[in-house]
């Protein structure tokens, strides 16, 4: 079997396309577009090109959107000031705080101080506890993103079985949420394994539904995988190769090679998971711009 691949670049610009054309009606109906403030600390590498990619997105929509950047140096209590304010402007609907932060600030503390209603990130404790009991709020982007992209390949949930492989806050645990829900893109079976599951592979081979969440270049290989399964990789590594222009590729969590020729559905690493994380910031920050102004 060849996998067929699941295109997120092209899933994510759809969606994009869907969110600018209602941003410019709403505009052209005299409402506000939908704000977003992104608060950058520090210098790390990563975080400035995902704030960048983020707040082009932003731009290409039609939002308003904010960047603050801060040094290294900042401090906690500027940083909350900062918060402060972002919750208090009328103009900014989503507040995004690039994560992680330098390392003498205490993250719960900022992340915590965010309004649950501007939390698109949905990292709050209030939208936590939503989400866990089904209740409306803010659902973390990257697994909001593999759910929509389920729902637009078509890939039924209901019954299956799905395996995450991660527990993580912003991503392993939202997911297995999100896919043992009640309803549509939800309705599933599911089983978490973590860095203590003793066989991995032994759980893994039995899913309908596999996410790898795990932050370890191809550590899913085609021999843990169910054939015909759907795989989705959220991974994103850097593996060195002097071979490449930049010394480096980027990877996944699935040993993709080995894993196309096993599954019925693969997402690849670029283009898969990635866009869609920031097509679902926009769509959170566009629901929470709804929420405040009007449909
Ligand atoms: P974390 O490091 O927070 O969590 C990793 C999880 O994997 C942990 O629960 C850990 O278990 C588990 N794990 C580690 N090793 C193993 C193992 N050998 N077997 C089974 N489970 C294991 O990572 P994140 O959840 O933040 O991110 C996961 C990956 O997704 C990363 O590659 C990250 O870069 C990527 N990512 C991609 C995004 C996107 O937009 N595409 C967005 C966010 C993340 P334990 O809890 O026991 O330590």
């Amino acid at each position: 079997m060849t996998a067929a691949i699941i295109d997120g670049k092209k899933i994510a610009a759809e969606i994009r396309g869907e969110i600018g054309r209602e941003v410019a009606d709403r505009t052209a109906r005299g409402l506000r577009p939908p704000g977003l403030a992104v608060v950058l600390a520090g210098e790390n590498p990563a975080s400035q090109f995902y704030v960048r990619s983020k707040t082009a997105a932003c731009a290409e929509a039609g939002f308003h959107s904010e960047q603050y950047d801060r040094p290294a140096d900042v401090t906690e209590d500027e940083l909350l000031a900062l918060v402060a304010a972002l919750n208090a402007d009328p103009a900014i609907d989503g507040i995004l705080v690039q994560l992680p932060l330098p390392r003498h600030i205490d993250e719960e503390r900022i992340l915590l101080a965010i309004d649950p209603e501007k939390d698109i990130d949905g990292f709050h404790p209030v939208n936590v506890g939503n989400l866990s009991i089904g209740r409306t709020g803010f659902v973390p982007c990257t697994p909001l993103g593999v759910r929509e992209m389920l729902a637009r390949e078509g890939v039924s949930t209901r019954g299956k079985f799905a395996v995450v492989v991660g527990r993580s806050n912003i991503v392993g645990k939202p997911m297995a949420q999100l896919l043992m829900a009640r309803g549509e893109g939800g309705d599933a079976t599911v089983c978490v394994c973590h860095s203590a599951t003793p066989d991995l592979a032994a759980v893994t081979k039995q899913a309908d539904i596999l996410v790898a969440a795990i932050g370890r270049a191809e550590a899913v290989t085609g021999d843990m995988i169910k054939p015909g399964a759907v795989v989705i990789d959220v991974g994103i590594n850097r593996v060195d190769d002097p071979s490449r222009e930049k010394g480096y590729r980027v990877c996944g969590d699935v040993h993709f090679e080995s894993a196309s020729r096993v599954a019925s559905r693969i997402t690849p690493v670029p283009g898969g998971v990635g866009p869609m994380t920031i097509a679902m910031l926009l769509r959170n920050t566009l629901e929470s711009s709804r929420r405040r102004v009007g449909a």
